[in-house]
């Protein structure tokens, strides 16, 4: 595409968006903020929208937006398009200070390099200068496992943006030089500088340290930055609206951040502590002034009804006349009320993640539900009318057996009965979409040393799973292959040596195969290796705050199926036993 092409199609979007900010450059820090993926998808995420609203309330950063092109014009793109420009004012990419990432999810690290050649520039920082931008790479990938990225990052952000950008702008208002700009960053809490390490491997391939260099003042580890409470801070919430976009105009607020659960295999629970609600008049005043833009509020909290104040958010919404999708709703939590708020809301589907079907592999898990309260929260799901069920569940958990895929059948089962006994004589029988995942280890979690379930005997559980599930009326399973997971793990589990294959499934068009073939990545080792032995693990250079040791005991709980309880339900149980002595 032709820089005069790329100019119309961004001057197109900007005439379909409301709320984009326009800032003159002089000045001013300039940051060029990318999202890996396609406008239609990167608009929708709330993350990304943040951080530009954050970015440009800053009055010395003016801050710009730069997507992947469509599929169809990627490759010509490449092979000797005009340079990448941004949106707002069709600026080329390399003449900004900082080129930003906000990447959350590892399929798209391919799209990072892409884009990084669509701006003319090298992929890897090493291979660039000091007049090319500042490369970082932040986003919810970082606080997991930065090290595939770091390669191709000059900083990684790892944190929250509201606790990261204040010292990236005084860095750059300070620093005489690019040297300098990183000896300062690398001293504040969140960036993390890959070039300022040595990585050390043993001889068998495994991690040995990673080892500051001398003169950099670089930390031994980096640790994440995160605000300690949500009281003074706006809630992440969309600021510019699209038509063009996955979840169209839709407004997209957080509402409560992180989840006390503390499920063994969950990154969010584990990384986004502690459990923070953002204030119940700030969100419905955000909620208020969108509402001539949307209709429709989307409720992004991995926890909704943490919020203390939920039933009187969710009233109030109603109110102001909008439909509400809440994401996946923990089950604990919900109650008449809720329920009864988002079906007048005119929700029809409640997604619930029982993850199994058997109290006892939920004990293995932690997550501190029984199938008694699902199946008395389904009861209450169709009671209030709601006409279908989302259920989201994992195979591969260690000490799975034949019998707890059978138990995933028989709840499903047994959900559907409560559903037609509902919904008989209503003239409309609902439906039950399940979707089932192999477990892919997450770093930064109890089961971050566990080796992935090979993929001959997943593969078995997977046809098992079909069989079982199959001719069930009105009920459809999505059972995700083990190969898409097999490369997903590589990618979450993997070192700085799996740079090679995501630069060579760039190439080749996401072929992660032949990449891996090519390069000589060892795959197998990240992802069917047992790390319990391994001193030192990839994503230890960013310290998210969790001990080893606490890891450690939560996996030898899960072996010992039990649960570690949540304060809240901690509370309960004992309140319950005093009733009960
Ligand atoms: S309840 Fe859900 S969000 Fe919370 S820790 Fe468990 S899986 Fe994660």
């Amino acid at each position: 595409m032709k820089s005069w092409q790329q100019r119309e199609r961004a001057r197109e979007i900007l005439s379909k968006e409301v709320g984009y900010v326009s800032k003159p450059h002089g000045g001013r820090l300039r940051v060029a903020l990318a999202f890996p993926n396609t406008y239609f998808v990167g608009m929708s995420n709330l993350g990304f929208q943040t951080v530009y609203k954050l970015f440009n309330a800053e009055d010395d950063i003016v801050c710009e937006r730069v997507f992947l092109p469509p599929k169809t014009e990627l490759a010509s793109q490449l092979s000797g398009g005009a340079p990448l420009v941004t949106l707002e004012s069709q600026t080329p990419v390399n003449e900004f200070d900082i080129f930003a990432f906000s990447v959350s999810f590892e399929w798209d690290y391919t799209n990072v390099v892409s884009l990084l050649r669509l701006a003319g520039l090298k992929p890897r920082a090493a291979d660039r200068t000091h007049r090319d931008p500042l490369v970082m790479i932040g986003g919810a990938v970082t606080f997991v496992n930065p090290e595939p990225l770091a390669p191709f990052a000059d900083v990684v952000a790892a944190g929250e943006g509201e606790a990261l950008i204040p010292p990236l702008l005084a860095a750059f208002k300070n620093a005489s030089d690019r040297d300098d700009l990183l000896r300062r960053l690398a001293a504040e809490r969140g960036f993390y500088i890959p070039s300022f390490y040595d990585v050390m491997h043993r001889p068998d391939g495994t991690l040995e340290a990673f080892v500051p260099k001398p003169g950099t003042g670089a930390p031994p580890t980096v640790k994440k930055a995160a605000l300690k409470t949500t009281e003074a801070v706006d809630p992440p919430a969309t600021t510019i609206f699209t038509p063009d976009t996955e979840l169209g105009s839709r407004f997209l607020v957080e509402v409560v951040r992180g989840c006390a659960n503390l499920c063994r295999f969950c990154w969010a629970g584990y990384n986004y502590l502690p459990v923070r609600a953002f204030p119940k008049d700030r969100i419905l005043q955000l909620a208020e002034s969108a509402r001539r833009y949307s209709s429709h509020a989307g409720l992004v909290s991995i926890a909704l009804c943490d919020h203390p104040e939920i039933e009187e958010i969710l009233t109030r919404l109603v109110e102001m006349g909008y439909s509400i999708s809440p994401a996946s709703l923990r089950l604990d939590d919900l109650t008449p009320t809720i329920l009864n708020l988002l079906r007048r809301s005119g929700e029809r589907t409640i997604t619930i993640a029982p993850e199994v079907g058997s109290d006892r592999l939920r004990r293995v898990i932690n997550k501190t539900i029984t199938n008694e309260e699902i199946f008395a929260a389904a009861d209450m799901i169709f009671e209030s009318g709601f006409e279908n069920l989302k259920l989201y569940f994992m195979i591969g958990l260690p000490t799975e057996t034949d019998d707890d895929l059978v138990a995933i059948r028989d709840m499903t089962k047994q959900l559907h009965e409560t559903m037609l006994r509902h919904q008989r004589g209503r003239g409309h029988i609902g439906r039950i979409v399940g979707s089932v995942n192999p477990l892919v280890p997450k770093p930064g979690t109890a089961y971050q040393w566990l080796p992935m379930e090979d993929d001959g005997s997943i593969g078995r559980k997977i046809r098992r799973m079909k069989s079982l599930m199959a001719g069930i009326d009105n009920v459809y399973f999505n059972i995700k292959s083990e190969r898409h997971s097999f490369y997903q793990a590589l990618l979450s589990l993997g070192d700085r040596r799996v740079a090679a294959a995501i630069e060579a499934a760039e190439r080749n068009g996401g072929n992660w195969r032949a990449a891996v073939a090519e390069t000589g990545v060892d795959a197998d080792f990240y992802v069917f290796r047992d790390r319990s032995a391994d001193s030192v693990l990839p994503w230890d250079i960013i310290d998210g705050g969790l001990k080893d040791q606490f890891f450690r005991s939560e996996f030898d709980k899960a072996l010992r199926e039990e649960w570690t309880l949540p304060p809240k339900r901690q509370k309960d149980n004992a309140r319950l036993l005093t009733v009960l002595q």
